[in-house]
């Protein structure tokens, strides 16, 4: 099956205010699809719902064609699928680098703790960060943060990862550091969604652009399509403030 996570009517509300509108979209398998648009038109919200931090009010989420949100898969298992980088890591700061990057594998992949230290060893090194293996995580720069964070999601061998502005709080002197790891794991094959404000990123990396505008997709397409022939006025503006 190439279709990995299908998204079918998906609406989120906060109270009286309608975040998700009517969201349709897929993620293929070994694929890019990167999420664009403007502050407080939904992103990260759908990825939360996506990831089941949020709970979608209505709608499906299919995953391998299993119904999530009528409990097909249980949460904790869907949950080690699919994983999640977010803007500000969200490391243990308690913990060491290394740690990090085996915590949830002895707890929910129940692997032992020399397996799960070489998994960490490895995935660590793909992203250059072997080397910080000991050091306390609060010791790190944003980058090496973030590349830690991305280490760490890939130990759970998920299906697919999902990026919330992974970029967005670094010193930009970082950016293309985590990037490059971004493009590499593309490169790979690794299923990816990808929230971010890093158009040439998004341009080269995309299979599929998603342009979000208050809580609806309002364009979707390949960058080529996306980026060089918008066809909303939104789409436009939005783009034009990036050029
Ligand atoms: P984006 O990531 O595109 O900036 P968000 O998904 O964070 O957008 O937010 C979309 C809208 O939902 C915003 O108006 C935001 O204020 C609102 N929102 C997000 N999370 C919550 C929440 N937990 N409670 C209430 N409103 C929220
Ligand atoms: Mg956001």
């Amino acid at each position: 099956m190439n279709t990995v996570i299908e998204i079918k009517h998906l609406e989120k509300h906060f109270g009286d205010l309608r975040v998700l509108n009517d969201i349709n979209f897929t993620i293929e398998r070994g694929k890019v699809v990167t999420i664009i648009g403007s502050s407080g038109s939904g992103k990260s919200t759908l990825l939360r719902c996506i990831n089941l931090l949020e709970v979608p009010d209505a709608g499906e989420i299919l995953f391998n064609g299993q119904n999530i949100l009528k409990g097909d898969l249980d949460a904790s298992t869907y949950r080690s699928k699919v994983g999640m980088v977010f803007q500000n890591f969200n490391l243990f700061s308690n913990k060491t680098v290394l740690e990090n990057c085996m915590i949830g594998q002895i707890k929910v992949l129940k692997k032992s703790k020399e397996e799960a230290r070489a998994e960490a060893m490895k995935q660590l090194k793909a992203v250059g960060m072997d080397k910080f293996a000991d050091a306390s995580s609060t010791k790190l720069s944003g980058g090496q943060k973030q590349r830690v964070a991305i280490a760490r999601a890939l130990c759970m061998k998920p299906e697919v990862l999902l990026f919330d502005e992974p970029t967005s709080a670094l010193d930009p002197e970082m950016v293309g550091d985590v990037l490059d790891v971004m493009k590499e794991l593309a490169k790979e094959g690794l299923t990816m969604a990808v929230v971010t404000h890093e158009m040439q990123f998004a341009r080269e990396v995309s299979d599929v652009v998603c342009f979000m505008d208050k809580g609806v997709i309002a364009e979707m397409g390949t960058p080529e399509e996306v980026f060089e022939h918008p066809k909303t006025e939104r789409a436009k503006q939005f783009l034009s403030r990036y050029s």
